[in-house]
């Protein structure tokens, strides 16, 4: 099994490497990392190897590879994701490039494997829209879900290594403010109804993923000076009246979600608490009292992970499986 990491040197494609290490996919020869010329010849140590990085370009994408992860943005997706696929492998992308195409899936694994048998392309949602759908899937299959109101607090991780330079050196050559002691609540363009394309994914990509035109969605991201894990509160009005109990049982019982929700004895999930784990944290689970079939709930998740690379290995194990059979 043969996988090229496109982006191998960035915040994503780091740990795509350290999951495939840790869950033993990986051994001396069957990786190949790519990223721009201006990281070409730099090495990454893998498994107490050293592997060379290669650039992107035509003349070194001619070998097989079985899997090509993508973690380099959406212009590089557009541009040579396709030619992966025609030298045989399987693209798993990161990026925003491939997420509203027809055909194309949009995977969570724990939601929605879809037609992903047929599909050479398959996108992996943006880390916010990830952590949130779990919890509201959930919800959905228990009591039919309506309108989901969400409030993020996006970690500068989010935005890729640069974005953790501005926190750590208060410079601003990611964000456009200094976000040391300060929130920015803008994340990624405005589009022309007052939302941000961040806001919008979220609305777009949770109602492929849970296949639902009908979800009523509004989001405000907001980037906060926190280096790692994303945060997420959220409301959501159900079509019957929820039960917290039901909820909490459920999710005890859901792979990739843990509840950690003890107001009383002050336990909630949190960034410290949510880093290098691969489980969405859920907590301050509870009826909203201004209205009897909303539910209010707060997430904090790895947003390198599960918001990303853990989810794209996640997708290609289910992809070997396939293979296999
Ligand atoms: P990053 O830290 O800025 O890394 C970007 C990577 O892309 C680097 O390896 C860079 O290589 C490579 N790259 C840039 N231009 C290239 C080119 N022309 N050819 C080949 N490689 C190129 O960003 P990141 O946070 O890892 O994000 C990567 C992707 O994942 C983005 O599409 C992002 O939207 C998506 N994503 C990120 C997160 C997150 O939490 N960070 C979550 C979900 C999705 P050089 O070292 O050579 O510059």
């Amino acid at each position: 099994m043969n996988i090229a990491i496109v982006g191998a040197t960035g915040l994503v494609g780091r740990e795509v490497i350290k999951i495939l290490e840790e869950k033993d996919l990986v051994d001396g020869n069957n990786i190949t990392l790519f990223a721009s010329s201006k990281s070409a010849g730099k090495t990454i140590n893998i498994n107490g190897n050293c592997h060379r990085v290669k650039e992107l370009c035509n003349k070194n994408i001619n070998d097989r590879f079985d899997f090509a992860i993508f973690t380099a943005g959406s212009e590089v997706s557009l541009k040579w994701a396709n030619k992966f696929v025609k030298n045989g492998a399987w693209v798993i992308d990161n990026s925003s490039a491939f997420r509203r195409t027809k055909g194309v899936p949009l995977v969570v694994p724990e939601i929605n494997f879809m037609p992903i048998q047929k599909a050479k392309i398959i996108a992996n949602p943006n880390c916010s829209t990830i952590g949130a759908s779990i919890p509201i899937k959930i919800l959905d299959d228990l009591f039919g879900v309506k309108r989901i109101i969400i409030s993020t607090y996006q970690a500068v991780s989010g935005a890729g290594q640069t974005g953790v330079e501005d926190l750590k050196n208060g410079t601003t050559n990611k964000f456009k403010y200094n976000i040391k002691d300060n929130l920015i609540p803008q994340i990624d363009k405005e589009i022309n109804n007052g939302y941000t394309f961040e806001e919008d994914k979220m609305d777009f990509e949770l109602k492929k993923i849970l296949n639902n035109k009908n979800l009523k969605i509004s989001a405000t991201c907001v980037r906060v000076p926190i280096t790692n894990c994303h945060s997420e509160s959220v409301n959501v009005e159900c079509k019957k009246e929820p039960s917290v109990e039901l909820f909490k049982q459920k999710i005890c019982n859901t792979k990739g979600i843990k509840l950690v929700d003890d107001l009383k004895n002050g336990q909630y999930p949190m960034p410290s608490l949510a880093n290098g784990g691969n489980d969405i944290l859920i907590g301050r689970i509870r009826k909203d009292t201004s209205n009897k079939n909303s539910i209010n709930f707060f997430i904090c998740f790895d947003n390198l992970r599960k918001g990303a690379a853990l989810n794209a290995v996640q997708i290609m194990e289910y992809l070997i499986r396939l293979k296999q059979n």
